[in-house]
């Protein structure tokens, strides 16, 4: 039986996670429920797994979650604020915590369930982003098992051979083959980019995920901040991971063999899949996700990425290549030019400019330390913000 925290339980991961929980009750149990401020959502898994503790971060929503609680009569506390995260993510009866927050929030307490060796599910690929050293030697040095949840990075650590230890000439790696849907605007005329809207923009034509990704899928941000994801995972330089443009989704990555041999993960786009075989590993267990109909999908097309039409793309590779604090200030001046887009106060072609204005303006620092990563990410903010105007 593994006890697990699941971290952002009220979004798409969150919610698939459960989904694939509640088919294994002989396996899982749930310790923690997070969310920022959907209590009704949040109160609804309370009432089904019935954790030991539920955290929210906005002050009016953790007062009516203990009211309702109270009401319902539920065995459990109702915690508060990012200490609260961190606590329920290293606490000793915690196995197995999901990393499902979305953006930098998801940091603090990754990196304490890393710090205190728990099995880590990784969906927040921002705190590889952010702080990838920090993190990584932390999974290192407590001997945390680190499983990638992203359907790519998924698909690359089944690729891989088993145990692989980052040492590629050993495994005899050549390369990495990281695909991309393309988003919804693909083969949108370019001069139409500009007038996308943000419910344009979430419409991905493959997955249904929250709305931060979804924009970042049709950016392609989101491929540049999964190529800086599969460098610290993998041990791969920018050089060694290509992207492939694979509209249709169902080839999730590869990996090529110094033999010629490429290793392909398939299946169809559903995150249960993946978060199944984190949940259970090294084991195999129903996710809920169907057979993958090769007949229905007939065809499979591979591109190289436009990196004109998705210049967020070649930021991130840029950013991967300068090192030190470049990507966590990538990664906060997304965010924040990401959040104006969807609150429709900049257009979606404003997104990568205000990224590059940062990059230029700012400095970069080496990381030693977690401060060094929250600095370079208040720093980034805060140009960031004000170019919006
Ligand atoms: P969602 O926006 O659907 O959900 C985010 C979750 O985090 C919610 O539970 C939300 O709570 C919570 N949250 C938001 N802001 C904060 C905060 N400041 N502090 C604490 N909790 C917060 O995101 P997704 O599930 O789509 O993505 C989660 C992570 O997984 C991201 O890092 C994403 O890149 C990654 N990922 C997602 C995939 C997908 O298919 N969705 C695929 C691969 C990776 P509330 O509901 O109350 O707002």
């Amino acid at each position: 039986m593994q006890n697990l925290t699941i971290l952002g339980s009220t979004g798409s991961i969150g919610t698939s996670t459960l989904d694939v929980v509640a088919r294994h009750p002989d396996r899982f149990r749930v310790f923690a429920l997070t969310a920022f401020r959907q209590v009704d959502l949040l109160f609804k898994q309370c009432v089904q797994f019935k954790p030991q503790y539920a955290v929210l971060l906005d002050a009016t929503a953790v007062a009516q979650m203990r009211v309702r609680v109270k009401e319902a009569g539920l065995q459990m506390e109702v915690l508060s604020g990012v200490e609260a995260l961190e606590q329920v993510s290293q606490a000793a009866e915690v196995d197995a915590v999901m990393a499902a927050i979305v953006g930098a929030a998801g940091l603090r307490p990754t990196l304490a369930a890393a710090k205190a060796g728990k099995k880590i599910l990784l969906a927040n690929k921002e705190t590889l982003v952010m702080a990838g050293n920090v993190f990584m030697d932390a999974v290192k040095l407590s001997g945390s098992a680190l499983l990638p949840i992203d359907s790519e990075h998924n698909a690359i650590f089944q690729a891989l051979p088993r145990g692989y230890d980052g040492d590629k000439a050993s495994a005899g790696v050549r390369r990495i083959l990281l695909t991309a849907s393309g988003g919804p605007f693909r083969n949108t005329p370019l001069e139409q980019l500009r007038d996308v809207t943000p419910e344009q923009a979430c419409a991905h034509p493959n997955w249904v995920m929250g709305r931060k990704i979804s924009v970042d899928s049709a950016s392609m941000m989101n491929k540049g901040l999964e190529v800086i994801e599969a460098h610290w995972l993998f041990n791969a330089s920018a050089d060694d991971i290509q992207v492939v443009v694979h509209p249709q989704s169902v080839i999730h990555s590869l990996v090529e063999y110094v033999d010629g041999s490429v290793i392909a993960q398939l299946g169809n786009p559903d995150m249960r899949t993946p978060i199944a075989y984190g949940l259970a590993y090294p084991e195999r267990i129903d996710s809920g996700v169907g057979s993958l109909d090769l007949f229905k999908v007939a065809t499979m097309n591979f591109v190289a990425p436009d990196f004109e039409r998705f210049p967020c793309l070649a930021l991130a590779y840029q950013a991967l290549r300068t090192a030190g604090t470049a990507p966590a200030m990538l990664n906060a001046a997304n965010e924040v030019a990401v959040e104006a887009f969807l609150d429709k106060r900049i257009t979606f072609l404003d997104i990568p400019k205000i990224i590059e204005q940062v990059l230029n303006q700012l400095s970069v620092c080496p990381v030693h330390e977690l401060e060094d990563v929250l600095l370079a990410d208040a720093q980034a903010r805060t140009a960031a913000a004000a170019k919006l105007g």
